[in-house]
């Protein structure tokens, strides 16, 4: 091969495994290393209006109308960009975030938003690949977000690893997005919230949020979503009873998985059972009676019949008008709760607080004070300043 001719430049050293003798018969070639970024991209220099010097290519910095024309054009890379933006706790990006997200607010809502939970192992990630699939096929456009306020503590996310997602992951109507990383679960899901309404002003129609099985992930994805899906496994231990039995009181539909093989029958009459305990059960939405189902994710049955279930819980609450009044309710709810998620930073953060907090939890736990009282002390404290 001539030099170069494998697409390297003619000064190309050799790597140091090879011999430095062995001619031009190698394909690869160490390249001098390219300044900037890892990518080689030249990064902005803030309040210079320009990009470093010396660099080939450079990362346009994205204005307000550029994001809202790129997510609402479908280019996948400036809805990256702008989940980014929205993701970010600078206040800078918290500010241009909020517009952005003012201005693709019309084009939001027109999407069917499913939240699907079920302890580890239940086949969260098996079943979105299969219904997930199952949905593009039929035309439409999938987002796969997911709240797991673990993440940020175990170092992964629940979608961080797409492999269970191959052929979705790799889908051009579909576009999946892990759990964003670190804060409170209320910061995980308000970052979730808008990347979800980006999503929709982008035009994908399904929106899927996964959430892990326990904890208090699952109440905040219900009051996120439309639709709530509960993934179960028949003859899962006792021990997981309790933790089911407060979940599916939230959910829309419980979906039994591992339908197939040996488990088919086991699967059913777990099916049987649940059908029968959710009788005694308030509806998760009004108008709408929650039943079991079975499916095999692996084998992709069933999709059909959950699909078919979530489109007549469209049409039933859409008609009694229960779909709109629960979104625009969810709108109000998400408000109150992050003033009350602000407020309880900002009273733990404030250095009044800081400073005296240790000794009245001392005085309390060694009961000098009453706790009304170190509630009283604390909030005049706080009130004073
Ligand atoms: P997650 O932790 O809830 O996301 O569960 P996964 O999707 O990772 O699935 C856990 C395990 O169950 C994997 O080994 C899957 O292959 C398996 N699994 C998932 N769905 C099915 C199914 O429908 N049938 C069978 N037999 N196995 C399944």
């Amino acid at each position: 091969m001539p030099a170069g001719g494998c697409g390297c430049t003619v000064d190309g050293k050799l790597p140091e495994w090879a011999p430095q003798d062995g001619g031009q018969g190698f394909a690869s070639k160490v390249l001098d290393g390219v300044q900037g970024g890892h990518d080689g991209i030249a990064s902005y220099t803030e309040g210079t209006s320009r990009y470093q010097t010396g660099r080939k290519y450079a990362r346009p910095k994205l204005n307000v109308s550029d994001y809202v024309k790129g997510v609402r054009g479908g280019d996948r890379v400036t809805l990256g960009q702008a989940i980014t933006l929205m993701e970010s706790n600078a206040p800078k990006h918290v500010e241009k975030a909020q517009e952005v997200l003012k201005t693709l607010l019309p084009h939001t809502g027109n999407s069917i938003r499913i939240g699907i939970t079920g302890v580890p192992g239940a086949g969260k990630s098996t079943f979105i690949e299969a219904f997930g699939c199952h949905l593009i096929e039929r035309g439409h456009k999938v987002a796969v977000l997911a709240v797991d306020p673990t993440s940020s503590k175990s170092g992964g996310s629940i979608l961080g690893d797409k492999t269970r997602m191959e052929l979705l992951s790799r889908d051009e109507r579909c576009f999946i997005r892990p759990s964003p990383a670190g804060g409170t679960l209320g910061g995980v899901a308000r970052k979730t919230r808008e990347t979800m309404l980006v999503c929709e002003a982008a035009g994908f129609d399904v929106i899927l949020v996964e959430t892990v099985g326990v904890g208090q992930s699952e109440t905040t994805v219900r009051s996120m979503v439309d639709f709530f899906l509960l993934l179960m496994i028949a003859g899962a231990g006792d021990e997981l009873q309790g933790i089911k039995k407060g979940i599916m009181e939230l959910a829309d539909a419980l979906l039994i998985n591992k339908a197939d093989g040996d488990n088919k029958i086991r699967a059913q009459m777990a099916r049987n059972e649940y059908e029968r305990a959710i009788h005694y059960l308030q509806p998760a939405t009004e108008g709408w009676t929650t039943h079991a189902y079975t499916c095999s994710s692996l084998r992709k049955r069933g999709m059909d019949e959950i699909w078919n279930v979530i489109r007549k819980f469209r049409e039933v609450t859409g008609e009694s008008g229960v779909f709109e009044r629960h979104r625009r309710e969810q709108a109000v709810k998400w408000v109150h709760s992050m003033v009350n998620e602000h407020l309880l930073s900002m009273f733990f953060k404030h250095p009044e607080i800081v400073r005296s907090l240790p000794e009245v939890e001392a005085d309390v736990a060694g009961g000098k004070l009453p706790a009304v009282s170190a509630v009283q002390k604390l909030l005049d404290l706080f009130n004073s300043c």
